[in-house]
């Protein structure tokens, strides 16, 4: 058997290499880590869910236009992409206040946003991933302005695709955070992984603040059946 080359191990997913250099394998693990990694845990079934989720997602959005890393899925765990040197930018799009948005502003969870909103963060532990501005972006070198315009817009192609798929589903797409990368030719691609770990979902049949959470939100704030939520999106997308 040959020993994968380990090139990455994260919070979530290890990243191996492969024969091909322009290829690498994604391995979604059952680990679960929020608030920065204060909290630590394990959701039985996560890997599995998450990237049958993922690979899911991805094959939907490469139908519709949107450029994506995603090759195949190769087992329960494991998907194959194409290796991008990821932005280290978080891209958040938002329909409706929750989290952090509700938090640094005030506005009440819940409240549906007139438009999407769109944020970068930097993608940086050490610093607790803060939200950027526009001149920020600039001054730290993270993306040009053209770059810059050019995620907003994918993000948002990405989100009305991605909220008329989870409609489908009986789910309400609140938020969720993507990431991307430039394959060898400078291609830009969606990257990482659209699961319950990196969006929140709302189930449309409760209206109950905690009964309604399908997300890593569970996890997040102890609301039990994690698993379960998790299984839920899983059979939801995967009949879409
Ligand atoms: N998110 C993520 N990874 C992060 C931070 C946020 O996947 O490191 C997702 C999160 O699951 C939610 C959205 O991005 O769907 C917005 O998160 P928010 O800024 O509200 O942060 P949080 O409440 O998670 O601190």
């Amino acid at each position: 058997m040959t020993v994968r080359q380990k090139l990455y191990e994260g919070k979530a997913k290890i990243l191996y290499a492969t024969d091909d250099p322009d290829v690498l394998v994604t391995y979604f693990k059952d680990d679960a880590t929020a608030f920065n990694a204060q909290k630590r845990g394990s959701i039985e079934g996560k890997g599995a869910f998450n990237c049958a989720i993922s690979s899911h997602l991805f094959k939907q959005l490469a139908a519709s236009g949107i450029p994506t890393h995603f090759i195949a899925q190769t087992s329960v765990n494991e998907m194959q992409v194409r290796a991008v040197t990821i932005l280290p930018l978080e891209v958040v799009v938002r329909n409706i206040a929750a989290g952090s948005l509700c938090q640094q502003t005030g506005l009440p969870l819940g409240t549906d946003l007139p438009q999407p909103l769109v944020e970068f963060y930097y993608k940086n532990d050490a610093l607790g991933d803060p939200l950027l501005t526009d001149d920020r972006l600039q001054l730290l070198q993270l993306a040009t302005p053209a770059q810059v315009e050019h995620l907003r817009a994918m993000a948002l192609k990405i989100n009305d695709l991605l909220k008329v798929f989870f409609a489908q589903c009986d789910i309400t797409l609140v938020d969720f955070k993507l990431e991307f990368g430039f394959d060898r030719t400078q291609q830009l691609l969606l990257a990482d992984e659209i699961s319950p770990d990196t969006c929140r979902l709302w189930n449309q049949a409760s209206d109950d603040p905690e009964q309604r959470v399908l997300d890593k939100d569970r996890f997040r704030h102890d609301l039990g059946n994690v698993e379960s939520a998790y299984r839920q999106v899983m059979e939801r997308v995967l009949k879409v």
